[in-house]
């Protein structure tokens, strides 16, 4: 079923483009839940949890992968294993992970974020980098870790940066963690085989954090991949964090038939993320920027907030993420061509009137 049955801002269809995280688990991935087979995990014993580490290490070219139950969760047992008390790690100033996660390697590890400015693409100046790594000196924190995102804010990084960024680390004694929450929407953005690609990227980084629950519409977790002895260290602090979960085999069958089943299609959701921008292009009241994977941004004009425009489109039946002066639109699983045809409708008829006052 192609559209949400959500309800609450208008009785009858509403095209939710809230977040990608919105999905819900079709049916045969619901069956594959049902009949997986499980067992504790905590004992390491849930066949269909190892399988999907198996999986997901070999899809992206590690020794090891741990299932975890979301990507913050993912990100804070990396920070944890690569950092100790008083380390810090250098991470872009909206990176998820310095931005968006509570400050948890602040709150339980000690660890001290340096964030950076990002440049017009996502990135990270290679010379900010390098100068944020503190001298081996006790006035200074010790400097452990760059953390990359990749897509970033629906960005793909170009893979010539990733190398650069993360050698750059390198020749400077840092370890190198993605958060690649969407790493499939870049691998799947760059064509051709897509675990291919995702191997291309990931393959920079001593650590990866995948996220199964958003474009690729599983309904719980993510993987952080690493060397073997690498995710040893990341499991104690699983375990520590609250993160072992038993029977969790019904959800990495989830999780797995994802990774089998619903990659190759994010290209259906950049597709209609274009096909949006490309529709609401010149409505008045809106600065489209272009679609950059599944995401279009739009900036409100000058007297009218994001909250209006949101309101807006709500009452239409067109739910978006809105944040001051900057409105979200994500494309995933549960959006068809003919809900981004929808949606292109609606906007245009919600502003496509003089804006008031
Ligand atoms: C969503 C997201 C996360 C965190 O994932 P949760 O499962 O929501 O905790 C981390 N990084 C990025 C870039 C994300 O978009």
């Amino acid at each position: 079923m192609p559209i949400s049955d959500v309800t609450d801002e208008q009785p009858g269809r509403v095209v939710d483009l809230r977040s990608d995280t919105v999905t819900r688990p079709g049916a045969d991935m619901r069956r594959a839940m049902a009949e997986a087979e499980v067992g504790d995990d905590v004992f390491a014993d849930d066949p269909t949890v190892n399988a999907l580490q198996d999986r997901i290490a070999e899809r992206l070219g590690f020794e090891a992968a741990l299932f975890v139950s979301s990507g913050t969760q993912s990100n804070l047992c990396a920070l944890l294993t690569h950092c100790g008390r008083g380390d810090e790690y250098i991470a872009g100033q909206s990176a998820h992970v310095y931005r968006w996660e509570g400050g948890g390697g602040a709150v339980l590890g000690g660890i001290q974020p340096q964030p950076l400015p990002h440049r017009a693409d996502g990135t990270l100046d290679p010379a900010d980098i390098a100068a944020a790594v503190k001298p081996d000196d006790p006035h200074f924190p010790r400097t452990r870790l760059l953390c990359l995102e990749d897509t970033i804010g629906g960005r793909v990084v170009p893979v010539d940066y990733l190398r650069a960024a993360t050698g750059l680390a390198r020749e400077h004694g840092l370890a190198t963690h993605l958060d690649g929450a969407r790493l499939f929407n870049a691998a799947v953005a760059a064509g051709g085989d897509p675990y291919e690609q995702a191997r291309l990227i990931a393959g920079h980084f001593d650590s990866v954090s995948v996220c199964f629950s958003k474009g690729l519409g599983a309904p719980v977790g993510s993987a952080l991949l690493g060397s073997r002895e690498f995710v040893a260290r990341a499991l104690r602090w699983r375990k520590a964090l609250g993160g072992g979960m038993r029977q969790a085999g019904i959800l990495a069958a989830g999780a797995l038939y994802a990774l089998e089943h619903q990659v190759a299609r994010l290209a259906e959701d950049h597709a209609n993320a274009a096909l949006f921008a490309e529709g609401i292009k010149g409505v008045p009241g809106l600065v489209v920027g272009d679609a950059q994977t599944n995401m279009v941004f739009a900036e409100p004009a000058p007297g009218l907030s994001a909250e209006e425009v949101q309101e807006r489109l709500a009452r239409r039946g067109l739910r978006c993420a809105g944040y001051p002066g900057l409105l979200r639109f994500v494309f995933h699983l549960d959006v068809s061509r003919a809900d981004t045809e929808e949606a292109v409708r609606i906007v245009r008829d919600a502003l496509d009137v003089a804006p008031r006052g």
